[in-house]
């Protein structure tokens, strides 16, 4: 199968592409430079790299962005939708974060049924942040059934911007398989906050994702004088889960009109820094003292039922240790960048 994969720079896109390639698929990813797209297909296996090539799409907020990248030849079966901004500090809501979010998502599904009617099945890259409500009124479990009751007048308050993109996004998606009847069907992935090895097109520490932010800054000894506070999110998935239940989700039949919400287990700062400490004890001195070290996992905290990934996917899930030393030993193998 042939597999469009948009914003192939990203963390969680770097594995999907991984795990596409090592499942055989072809695939073309987009990027918003030539370098970029070139460092991407440089960084991938070699083996496999002619199954792999990019397309430049610039600015996916614009009208008709995806138009000519959902043209190839031979045709795409599948999309995999996973280019959206996850930054916590915008300066302008809509410019920089609602608009790709949300114009990226309806635009792309726009020009796959207009231009791609080979296309069965087009995955997105949606987030646990569609699925859980604004705090603090939280249900006693979520799952995929919950939808984030973040409204749209919400959205330009920085506290709820991101979410509001990714709640808004995701619906109109749905929203557009309803009433614009394409000839593909679609599956979501809500992913809770993601830890993992770093892309390998990874260029500097500072323009690493989001999620994998806390772990470089207790190896870089940036938490040396205090652990910082783990709120607001204390679930956590492991990228490679991430990226099988993407690539799943593509071509298990009764996975297509379904969300999967993934989380893989608790965890806390505190716990990551032991982690860290038992498996790299050359790290120590980038650490405050043990005693100073305390977990802030509130003990009321809401549950969740993560399963259906695991049922209709077939995903297992990563644990929380081995997910921190994969992702400790993924940033010191990177000594350019340490
Ligand atoms: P990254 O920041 O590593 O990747 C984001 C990707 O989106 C990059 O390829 C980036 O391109 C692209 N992108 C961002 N803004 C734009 C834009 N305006 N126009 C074109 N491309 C853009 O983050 P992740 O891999 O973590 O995130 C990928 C997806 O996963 C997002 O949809 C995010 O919401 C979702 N997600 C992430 C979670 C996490 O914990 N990491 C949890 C749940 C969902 P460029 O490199 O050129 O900037």
């Amino acid at each position: 199968g042939k597999v469009l994969l948009t914003g192939g720079t990203g963390f969680i896109a770097s594995h999907v592409l991984d795990c596409l390639l090592d499942n055989g698929f072809t695939v073309v990813v987009t990027a918003r430079s030539k370098d970029k797209g070139q460092r991407i297909v440089e960084g991938v296996n070699p083996e496999v790299r002619d199954n792999v090539s990019f397309v430049i799409v610039g600015d996916i907020a614009q009208d008709g962005a995806f138009d000519s990248a959902v043209q190839s030849s031979p045709p795409f079966d599948y999309v995999v939708h996973t280019a959206s901004p996850y930054q916590l500090h915008f300066d302008d809501p809509f410019r920089d974060c609602l608009d790709p979010a949300i114009k990226g998502t309806t635009g792309i599904l726009a020009s796959i049924k207009t231009f791609a009617p080979t296309v069965k099945r087009v995955v997105i890259t949606s987030s646990s942040a569609a699925v859980l409500n604004v705090a603090p009124d939280h249900l006693p479990i979520y799952s995929e059934t919950n939808w984030c009751n973040v409204t749209w007048a919400q959205a330009t308050d920085p506290a709820h911007t991101y979410r509001a993109s990714k709640k808004f996004a995701e619906k109109a998606a749905w929203d557009f398989i309803t009433t614009e009847k394409p000839n593909f069907d679609l599956a979501t992935i809500n992913n809770t906050y993601t830890f993992g090895p770093l892309p390998r097109s990874l260029t500097s520490l500072d323009s690493l994702n989001t999620s994998n932010h806390r772990i470089r800054d207790m190896v870089l000894g940036r938490m040396k004088s205090g652990i910082a506070p783990t709120a607001p999110v204390f679930t956590f998935v492991d990228v490679r889960d991430v990226a099988l239940a993407h690539v799943r989700a593509l071509t298990v039949p009764e996975a297509g009109g379904n969300r999967f919400y993934m989380v893989g287990e608790f965890f806390s700062n505190a716990k990551i820094a032991e982690i860290i400490r038992k498996e790299f004890p050359e790290l120590e001195d980038k650490f405050p003292p043990r005693e100073e070290v305390r977990s802030d996992f509130p003990e009321d905290h809401w549950g969740f039922d993560s399963s259906k990934a695991r049922r209709v996917l077939g995903v297992e899930y990563t644990s929380l240790e081995k997910s921190v030393r994969d992702t400790v030993e993924s940033m010191l193998e990177r000594e350019d960048l340490m």
